[in-house]
């Protein structure tokens, strides 16, 4: 069996030092209107695929039935071709979907519903700044319009979530690195 690629994480520690909501009411009343579905943009599998590392999986698996790994025929509308993103998927990651916002058991929700809309910026010069969003989703999500929105327990916990985690796994942060690269 191949050795694991990241030092085990403490998933529920992960979780707990990271579930602060966005905003101080539900931003899903914001968006969700907008939305043909009636679901939250980032709890619509037709817009968002949710990503886990496989050791999330590993914790979620045995103790929630609220996720199974993404097949890509979920989303009836315009079912996503499951070879091609799974193929721009890391190994140390999976695909999931859940199932959905009128069964979300929040404190199963994987790392990428906490982290939505944003993701870590880190600069040209090597240092992770704050958070930057997902520009994907600009038109969709109603976070994104209103960053006045955001608390400051929310972007505390983000910092640092990710800097334990870039401490721990060197690796995630120059895949944010990269991420950060593409985006300027
Ligand atoms: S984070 Fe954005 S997309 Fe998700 S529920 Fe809030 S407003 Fe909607
Ligand atoms: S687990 Fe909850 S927060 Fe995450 S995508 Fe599903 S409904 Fe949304």
């Amino acid at each position: 069996m191949n050795p694991p690629p990241f030092p085990r994480l403490d998933v529920r520690r992960f979780y707990d030092g990271f579930d602060a909501p966005v905003t101080d009411f539900d931003c899903g009343q914001k968006c969700a209107p907008h939305n043909p579905g009636g679901k939250p943009f980032c709890c619509d599998i037709c817009h968002a695929v949710p990503v886990a590392f496989r050791q999330e999986w590993d914790y979620l698996q045995p103790r929630t039935d609220l996720w199974h790994a993404w097949r890509g025929d979920e989303c009836t509308a315009e079912p996503l071709d499951p070879a091609s993103l799974c193929a721009q998927t890391p190994e140390h990651l999976m695909l999931l979907a859940c199932q959905g916002p009128a069964h979300c058991q929040r404190e199963y929700r994987a790392s990428s519903c906490r982290e939505f809309p944003f993701f870590p910026y880190i600069t040209a010069n090597d240092r992770f700044i704050g958070l930057a969003y997902e520009w994907e989703f600009e038109e969709k999500c109603w976070v994104i319009s209103n960053l006045w929105a955001v608390t400051a327990r929310y972007r505390a916990e983000f910092i640092r979530t990710y800097d334990e985690l870039f401490a721990r796994w060197p690796d995630e942060y120059e895949s944010y690195y990269a991420a950060s690269e593409e985006m300027r």
